[in-house]
């Protein structure tokens, strides 16, 4: 069976979802690729830009991103030495272990960021526009989807709430024990600056 086989893919709701998700995934990669291309930068490397503006400096070694994206050190580290050429990032080594290093944007890494992380924007202005309970179940969905794709161990890194170590729950209920937040559905955060491993 192949969720591209029109045939298979119109006789069954299942198929045209998965169809339609792969389309949606390459929406992003459009939208990436064109701010991308204004800046003379490949999509990995805005990526690795914007991740690194909005998560601590412990979150920013090589190993750690080469986790989050999903690729190698040595293809991370590859990234990392044009974007020090181009001096949009800063190294920090770390003093108890010299071969390992954080990483910290420039100025001018700054200034890319905010000028390319609205790549987003064309969907974030269809999704405001939509009902709130439509958003909801949207949101219940996609981050339910998130959570199983990484029991499956398709999608690596998660720091949502469901593996976080503050994250408790009783009879359907959920509860941030750190911001001591009750946690409903909107609530629920796939990427928290607070996160722990459970
Ligand atoms: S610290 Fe963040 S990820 Fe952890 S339970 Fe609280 S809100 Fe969720």
């Amino acid at each position: 069976m192949s969720v591209f086989n029109l045939n298979e893919q119109n006789a069954n709701l299942d198929n045209k979802i998965v169809a339609g998700l792969e389309r949606l995934s390459q929406v992003f990669r459009i939208l990436l690729w064109e701010k991308a291309k204004e800046h003379s930068l490949s999509p990995i490397q805005i990526q690795l830009l914007i991740f690194i503006r909005h998560h601590r400096a412990d979150r920013t070694t090589v190993s750690y991103l080469a986790k989050e994206f999903n690729l190698t050190k040595p293809t991370i580290s590859d990234a990392i030495k044009i974007l020090e050429q181009k001096k949009l990032i800063e190294k920090f080594t770390d003093h108890s272990d010299t071969r390992s290093y954080t990483i910290q944007l420039t100025e001018t890494g700054d200034k890319v960021v905010s000028e390319t992380e609205n790549f987003t924007n064309p969907l974030t202005e269809i999704i405001a526009r939509s009902d709130q309970d439509d958003k909801l179940v949207l949101w219940e969905n996609i981050s339910g989807y998130i959570r199983l794709l990484n029991k499956l161990e398709v999608i690596s890194v998660q720091r949502t709430c469901f593996n976080c170590r503050y994250f408790s729950s009783h009879n359907g209920k959920h509860f941030c024990n750190l911001l001591n937040l009750k946690l409903s559905s909107e609530d629920i955060r796939i990427d928290c600056g607070e996160f722990e491993n459970a």
